[in-house]
């Protein structure tokens, strides 16, 4: 695993629980306003990465105190031993929350299929053609939204809304995706470091703006919230 952050206790990243976080080197999309191009875009800092082991062994001394680990990135179905490092946590006893971007569907196929992950969050960039455009595999983004609304765990799906890369009316095309899902949240973009960085305060939407996209999307879905 190219563990490239760590972070020891959060209480933001895994819904009412006490998580750990390791944040994955390396993602196969570029999305503009990613917020961690230190993983990204720029090149892997060999002496930074941090010892699965010492993620491992915080998390033994720790148990009791922390619930869960949430894997994060950078994309981390990209790491060709995230399986079994899945399954050490597992062994301790700790629940585990994946963050994804759905585009290795076959990774996410097999991880349901070993039923190791406790809660999927997946983000859903764009409506389907703009998918197209960017020419992802939409077949793989639609497969991985299918595989974790029927997998039976805990999941969230979340679009980082972007003045000038969407439009208020992009949630309907979004809200189409993920017709029926549990939960879905809007996050709005928020300028800081980013891969693109003519992105600022103006590709933010307004409070009212995010209303709307909500407004768009609450008959598709169970329940939406703005986060
Ligand atoms: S936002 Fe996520 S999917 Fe997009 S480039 Fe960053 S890590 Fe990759």
């Amino acid at each position: 695993m190219l563990i490239a952050g760590f972070e020891k206790n959060s209480l933001l990243d895994y819904p009412s629980k006490i998580a750990s976080i390791v944040f994955t080197y390396g993602c196969n999309l570029r999305c503009g306003y990613c917020h961690n191009p230190e993983l990204v875009t720029e090149p892997c800092k060999k002496d930074a990465i941090i010892a699965e082991d010492m993620v491992l062994t915080y998390l033994k001394k720790r148990k009791g105190l922390i619930d869960a680990l949430v894997i994060t990135g950078g994309e981390p179905t990209l790491q060709s031993d995230l399986i079994p490092f899945i399954k050490k946590v597992k062994s301790l006893n700790l629940l585990v929350k994946l963050d994804t971007n759905g585009v290795l569907d076959s990774i996410v196929k097999e991880i349901i299929g070993l039923d190791i992950v406790d809660y999927w969050a997946m983000d859903i960039k764009y409506p389907q053609e703009y998918y197209e455009e960017y020419d992802i595999d939409t077949k793989s983004i639609r497969r991985s939204i299918d595989m974790i609304m029927d997998s039976g765990k805990d999941y969230e799906f979340r679009t980082t809304y972007v003045k000038g890369l969407h439009t208020i009316e992009d949630a309907n095309g979004i809200g189409e995706m993920i017709t029926g899902c549990k939960n879905y949240y809007i996050q709005n973009f928020r300028k800081g470091k980013t891969i693109d960085p003519t992105l600022d305060r103006s590709n933010s939407f307004t409070e009212g703006e995010l209303e709307a996209i909500k407004k768009i999307v609450t008959p598709y879905v169970d329940r939406v919230a703005i986060r």
